[in-house]
This record gives C-alpha cells, structure tokens and sequence, in this order.
C-alpha cells in the first residue's frame, strides 16, 4: 500500500503554496468575517467577506481549485477527493476557508433535485450562498429523532412552526437546511423531512446564543472559537413544495448519509490535529537556554505520542475520503473517525497546558497570556467537537451497531 502523493499531487501543493504566498496577505485575512460593533459596544464576527476576500475567491475560482470534486455541470471541476484535500488542506492552513464541510452539498447533490442542485451547487462553491443548519432543538439534540418542529403540508407548500438550537450561523448565513416532522402519526425516525430556505423568509426570527468563547474573545486561529451560536425560532413560516429535499418523510436517511459526507475532508482533519502542529512550532522557536521545554524528554516523549495519534487521524480521513472516492457508502467509518480525532484533539489541547504550565491557561486579555491565549481557548473549544455533528457517545453506539452488527440499543428503532 503507497501512502504517497503522486508528482502531479506534490505539484499541485506546491503551486497552491505559491499562489498563497502572493495572494493570502493580512489585509485579505482580516477581511474575512468582519467584526462589527454588537449591542454591549464589544467588536463581534458578523460572517461576512469584504470585497478583498470576494476578490480571492474570484482568483481561486479561476485557478479551477473551487469545489474540485463536485461534477462539472454543477460549477465544479470533476477531480478527484485527494486533489480538493490537499487544496483545501493548504488554504486552511492559511487561515482561507474553501471547503463545502458542512455545507449542505454533500446532501443537495445526492437527493436534491435537478433545479435544486443547479441552482445550490455553484453558489455553495464560490460561496454566494451559505447554510445554517437546523437540526438541534432543546428536546432534541444527541437524540434527534425527538424533534418536534412541525411542519404542515397545504394545498401549495408547508407551515412551519417550532423552535430550533445552536443554530450556528443564522445570523450570517443565506440558507437554513432545516430538519421538520412533516408525519407526527409515523414511527420517531420516519415522518421527518428536510426543507432548504432562504433566511430572509417571513417567519425567521434569530437569536443570539453567547458561547464559552464570548468575553473574552478567542484570538485568531482558536479551533471552534466561535462567539456565538443562535436560537432559531419559526412563526408560520410558509415555503413552497420546492424547499422539500428528497421525499417527503424520508429526510432522516438523506440527513444521516450526508452527516457523514459532511464529516470527511480537510476541515475535520485540521481541526483536531492543527494542535499537534502547533505545540511542535512553538516548542521549534522557543527551543533556546538550558530549560528550554523542547530538551526535555518527557515533553519529546509526550508530543511524539501526540504525534502519532495524529497520523491515525490522517489514516481514517484517507480512508473516508477513499470511500467517497469510490461512491461507496459508509456504515461506521465516518463514526470511527468522529470519534478518534476529536477525543485526539481534546487530549493534545489538555497535554498542551500541562506542557507549558500555568501561563498557558491565561485567556486572550491577559498581558501574560502565552500566542495570546490560543492554548488556553483551545482547551475551552476542543470540548464541543465531542459533542457537535454527532456526539462521541451516539457515534460509539453507531460503530457497535453498524461495524460490530452488535443489536439496537433502541426498541423504537427498526433493525438494520
Ligand atoms: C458549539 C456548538 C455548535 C453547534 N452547532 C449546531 C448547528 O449548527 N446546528 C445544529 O443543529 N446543532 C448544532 N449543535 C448541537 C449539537 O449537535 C448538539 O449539542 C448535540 O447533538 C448534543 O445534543 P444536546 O446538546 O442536546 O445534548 P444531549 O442530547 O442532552 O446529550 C448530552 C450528553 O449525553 C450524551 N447522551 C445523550 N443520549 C445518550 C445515549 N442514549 N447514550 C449515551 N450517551 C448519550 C451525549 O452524547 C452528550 O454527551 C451545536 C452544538 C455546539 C456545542
């Protein structure tokens, strides 16, 4: 077996390199996610790109490494899963986000229809448009298959009524893919349907839900430093038959299959080990005197560990991105890999602080704070990755269901 990258693949990186190095400067960065003002006068990400991150986009666009293995006829360019990886791996890196990771895509393309796909591909590629997603309510959360946001068949369309959480994104997002009961009379997992809709319909209203990482705020480049998060609330909300994704009833299969889409690729790979990067580059340029941290050996020996761990991660995102590849399906991969990387990012982000000791539990306002209190906000954010997009402990119930054929833990549920 050769994990290598080909010429052609080294060559692409290289290139993507180069074209960052010119193109990804400060001002382009700082131009993403614009702060403005919020109501208690504190400066909050709105989401939003300025004109000089538009302008990149436009650039990436015309490189053809925008939305590489999405088909063609969708705005995409036909390549393959390890291309688009290794370029999403490099932008990201660069603190430049190309991926479609949690965008709905995966979904749109599997079970959309023909005008849908037309119409969300190309514009989740170049990013006119985005989506928050709405699965999560307070009654439903780990176990989804509870929720109770209604939404009513009419002569024309659906009313929707009900209440959604941790709605991260609605303030700045175009689209919600939202998760409704459409048969309340059907068994839990049946009778749920998913409909795509534009934010500005009448009806929407968001709420601001403050994370851990509100005051202070995370610095530049805290894995899930988010400030907010909403609350997502609908008041006979009217959308047409053509929101529905899918058939109707059927949305607990399409959301399942394109949560684990939605889990490969470069974003969940480089959220859980950037951290093991990052304790090797700080230790790399502070190596100097005789207490320098890099000499000693339990450090050597901890971050070797960690390293190593962080290659497994590598491994499984291969072998999901290998699957995608071959338009296979996965039954407990994609758990697997759900589980091992953000317990991995967890365990670095703890050792980290341990490593450095106090000073790098000092948050962002903290003159003493160590990289301005990213350890420190790192540790506070690794948490929710075990909890977010499918909690560790569902996922674990999924690998003995579905990878050791061990029975249903849930009476309710048909067998697989
Ligand atoms: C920062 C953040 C962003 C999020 N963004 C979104 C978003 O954009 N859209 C969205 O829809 N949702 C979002 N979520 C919600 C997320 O998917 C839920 O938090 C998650 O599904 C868990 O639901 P819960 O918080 O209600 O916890 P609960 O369901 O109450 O679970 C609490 C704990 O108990 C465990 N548990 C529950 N039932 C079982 C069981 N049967 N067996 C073993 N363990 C169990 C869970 O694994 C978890 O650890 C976000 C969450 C966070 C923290």
């Amino acid at each position: 077996m050769d994990f290598a990258y080909t010429p052609e693949q080294e060559a692409l990186r290289r290139d993507v390199r180069a074209f960052i190095e010119h193109n990804v400067t400060p001002a382009v960065l700082a131009d993403d996610n614009i702060k403005v003002a919020a109501e208690d006068g504190e400066m909050r990400p709105t989401g939003r790109t300025g004109p000089l991150m538009k302008e990149l986009y436009r650039r990436i666009g015309e490189r053809g490494w925008l939305g590489i293995a999405y088909p063609k006829e969708y705005g995409g360019q036909g390549g393959d899963q390890l291309s688009q990886f290794i370029v999403e791996e490099e932008f990201m890196r660069a603190g430049v986000s190309i991926d479609l990771g949690g965008s709905g895509a995966p979904a749109i393309l599997a079970a959309g229809t023909e005008e849908q796909k037309q119409y969300f591909i190309p514009r989740l590629i170049n990013r006119e448009v985005s989506f928050c997603l709405g699965f999560s309510e307070p009654h439903a959360g780990a176990d989804l298959a509870n929720l109770r946001c209604r939404a009513v068949p009419t002569a024309d369309g659906y009313v929707i009524n009900g209440q959604k959480i941790y709605t991260t994104a609605a303030h700045w997002a175009t689209h919600i893919y939202l998760m409704a009961r459409t048969d309340p009379s059907a068994p839990k997992h049946d009778g749920i349907s998913i409909f795509l809709i534009p934010m500005d319909t009448p009806g929407i209203t968001v709420r601001p839900l403050w994370t851990i990482q509100n005051s202070p705020g995370a610095p530049h480049g805290t894995t899930y430093g988010e400030a907010r998060t909403n609350e997502t609330f609908f008041d006979d909300l009217r959308v047409p038959k053509t929101a529905l994704l899918g058939e109707e009833n059927k949305g607990w299969g399409i959301g399942a299959a394109a949560l684990n889409l939605d889990r490969v690729g470069a974003w969940r790979y480089l959220m859980s080990i950037r951290r093991d990067e990052d304790i090797v580059n700080w230790l790399k340029e502070n190596r100097h005197g005789p207490e320098a941290l890099a000499n000693n050996a339990a450090i050597r020996d901890k971050v070797a560990e960690l390293w190593t761990e962080a290659q497994v991660c590598r491994l499984m995102t291969m072998r999901s991105m290998s699957i995608v590849q071959r338009g296979g399906k996965f039954t407990y991969e994609g758990s697997a890999e759900k589980v091992w990387a953000p317990e991995h990012g967890v365990k670095t982000t703890e050792a980290i602080t341990q490593m450095l000791g106090p000073y790098a539990q000092l948050l962002s306002t903290s003159p003493h704070a160590i990289e301005e209190g990213v350890f420190a906000h790192n540790v506070m954010g690794a948490f929710q990755s075990g909890v977010n997009h499918g909690s560790v402990q569902i996922m674990r119930d999924q690998i003995a269901r579905r990878g050791l054929n061990l029975p249903s833990s849930r009476k309710s549920r048909k067998p697989q």
